[in-house]
């Protein structure tokens, strides 16, 4: 199955991510921890978007797409395709038809755990304590979560006529949001 979660930051995409790719001997395709794996490599592609990451703010459309283009067609991951945190804009989205066309793919469920602003707040609090994200500090969190709900609307609302489209409520404790997420998938 190929299966994408939407949700802002602070969701649980990761959390419910990693528990699919588990569960279905499948490949988490994280842009989020891609990205953080460049800045940490100092790499060009790291160097060029550290400060748009540190401000919250999206990375470049062009960069994302080449990060997974061969992931995508790796024929070790075809139908194992676990997207989190991509795709967050239209482009992005139009991007991966095509890439998933090109390898006779196609997406089986799409996921959104939706959750209000104070909950994330919250939640991204107590990450910053745990984790040390530099991106977690109060004002990015917020512009984090403005700019995902800003531009992944259009992109829900490109995934929401689709039949495979689910709403999870994901203010919910992280077990209950996978309980519902096992409701979807069928194996
Ligand atoms: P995440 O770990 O998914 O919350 O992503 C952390 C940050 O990485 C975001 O705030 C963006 O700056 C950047 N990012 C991750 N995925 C994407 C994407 N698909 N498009 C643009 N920027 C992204």
């Amino acid at each position: 199955m190929n299966i994408i979660l939407f949700g802002p930051p602070g969701a649980g995409k990761g959390t419910q991510s990693k528990y699919l790719a588990n569960k279905l001997n499948s490949f988490q395709i994280s842009t989020g921890d891609m990205l953080r794996d460049e800045i940490n490599k100092n790499s060009e592609i790291g160097r060029a978007i550290v400060n748009n990451m540190d401000a919250g703010k999206f990375v470049n459309d062009d960069i994302i797409n080449k990060l997974i283009e061969n992931l995508i067609s790796d024929p070790q991951n075809k139908n194992k395709l676990i997207f989190d945190g991509y795709p967050r804009s239209l482009s992005q989205a139009k991007n991966l038809e095509v890439l998933l066309k090109n390898t006779n793919q196609e997406i089986d469920l799409i996921l959104f755990l939706k959750v209000d602003k104070e909950t994330i707040i919250r939640r991204l609090e107590k990450r910053k304590i745990l984790e040390n994200r530099s991106d977690d500090k109060f004002d990015t969190v917020v512009r984090r979560y403005e700019t995902y709900m800003k531009t992944t609307q259009p992109v829900l609302d490109f995934y929401s006529e689709n039949p495979n489209f689910k709403e999870i409520d994901g203010s919910l404790e992280i077990d209950e949001i996978t309980r519902k997420i096992d409701t979807f998938i069928n194996v």
